[in-house]
């Protein structure tokens, strides 16, 4: 499970995911798209979950062992990944279930919701983020480190990239530019 708003997805969220799939020898890496990302949309807005799951299938396209993951949208409201763990462990029994975040996300975790079930239902693999030095999960979280293509990749950056009319051919597929460009997203002009 590689969890995240994907507003947009880039290089460095497939590369992570291909690289964690490939160490680990996981059979899928599901990029789950936040529906209500709560602790983002509080304070800045957030494009339509729809938009941004058409985009994570664009990016997807074609690389076997990645699939985009709609479970938080089909639930509606507020995303928990603890709700999305706890539905996949109901569909799939014997399953082992793994949590990727970055090493930004990994420093927060003890703000998620229901901490303690997450730990419980998954171990974390925590994969390095361009920039920053720290690879580890709080104290308490059963976890391993993959070591990812360091991308200096943002959603954040693309974002404004677009806005300002700035290259962005090598931080994000073709087909998911191509999204951007057809839905009119993030103030971006032809
Ligand atoms: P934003 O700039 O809007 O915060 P983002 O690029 O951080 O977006 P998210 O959707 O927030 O993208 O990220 C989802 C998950 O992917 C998080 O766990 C994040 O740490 C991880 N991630 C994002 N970009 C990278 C990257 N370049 N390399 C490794 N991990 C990444
Ligand atoms: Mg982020």
């Amino acid at each position: 499970m590689l969890g995240g708003t994907f507003d947009p997805p880039h290089w460095g969220h497939l590369a992570a995911g291909l690289e964690v799939r490939h160490q680990l020898k996981l059979s899928v890496v599901l990029f789950v798209v936040a529906n209500d990302p709560w602790q983002k949309s509080a304070s800045a807005p957030v494009t339509p979950a729809e938009l941004r799951l058409e985009m994570a299938r664009a990016a997807v396209e074609g690389f076997s062992g990645l699939e985009a993951g709609a479970s938080e949208i089909e639930r509606g409201g507020e995303s928990y990944m603890a709700d999305t763990l706890q539905e996949l462990r109901a569909r799939h029994p014997d399953a082992e279930l793994l949590m990727v975040v970055g090493s930004d996300a990994a420093a927060g975790l003890d703000t998620w919701k229901r901490p303690e079930q997450l730990r419980e239902l998954a171990t974390t693999v925590v994969v390095n983020r361009a920039g920053r030095s720290d690879r580890r999960c709080p104290e308490g979280w059963p976890s391993v480190s993959v070591e990812v293509p360091a991308l200096d990749i943002s959603s954040h950056d693309i974002r404004s990239r677009f806005a300002q009319g700035r290259p962005v051919e090598a931080l994000v597929p073709r087909a998911v530019a191509e999204v951007v460009r057809v839905r009119r997203l993030y103030g971006c002009s032809l």
